[in-house]
């Protein structure tokens, strides 16, 4: 199964994605993930997105293509993968259009997770992120059993630089102007579906459920 995670940030792409993986065996690719590495390790792609990522501005398109080109056809998703976070520009789908088509492949599902600005706000507000795992929480709807640490690992938890509140309308402009475009690009070409997303993780999970399983 090969999908495609559309939606605002912070309307839960990142945690469904986790949940689709154990449901499906498929592997999550979050280009947000990769780059976020690629800082934290001080990569070139690091060097070269940190700036960009600091300000919630887009990353390159040749930058984010290059990236997913790399990691798409490596063959360590036997079951299919769920992209999360990519695409984000029409150049950026129209590229991945001609990954697949090179590679003879297809897409199955594009979901779009829904909900409105002022609700994704507060959920960006209360983010926090566990800076060895990875592992996203949320301080009211899915808070850490200790204060300050994940639950998985131990680690700290910290609120990425980007979802500070300046950084968010910002954000949120872009998702506007450069990512929204792609629902009418799917709609036409792709089995592109619309799942409500203002409820907990678990209604969210269930909605999305409800779509693959049929
Ligand atoms: P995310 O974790 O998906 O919210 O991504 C965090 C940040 O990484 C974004 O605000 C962008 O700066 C960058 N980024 C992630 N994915 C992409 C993409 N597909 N195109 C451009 N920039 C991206």
């Amino acid at each position: 199964m090969k999908m495609i995670l559309l939606g605002p940030p912070g309307v839960g792409k990142g945690t469904q994605a986790q949940r689709i993986c154990d449901d499906f065996g498929v592997v999550q690719i979050s280009t947000g993930d990769m780059l976020r590495k690629g800082v934290k390790e001080g990569t070139p792609l690091g060097k070269k997105a940190e700036g960009f990522m600091s300000k919630g501005e887009l990353v390159p398109d040749d930058v984010i293509l290059g990236l997913i080109g790399e990691t798409l056809f490596a063959d360590d998703a036997p079951k299919g993968y769920i992209l999360d976070g990519f695409p984000r520009t029409v150049p950026q789908a129209e590229g991945l259009k001609k990954m697949f088509e090179d590679n003879n492949e297809k897409l199955d599902y594009v979901l779009l997770l829904e909900a409105p600005s002022d609700l994704i706000v507060k959920r960006l507000s209360a983010r926090r992120s566990c800076k060895k795992c990875n592992k996203v929480y949320n301080l009211v709807s899915m808070p850490p059993k200790t204060e300050g640490k994940c639950d998985v690992c131990d680690g700290s938890l910290y609120q990425r630089v980007d979802d500070k509140e300046e950084t968010i309308k910002n954000r949120l402009d872009i998702y506007k102007n450069q990512t929204e475009p792609l629902v009418d690009f799917y709609s036409k070409t792709e089995n592109l579906v619309s799942v409500d997303s203002t409820g907990s993780p678990e209604e969210v999970h269930k909605n999305i459920l409800k779509v693959l399983k049929g």
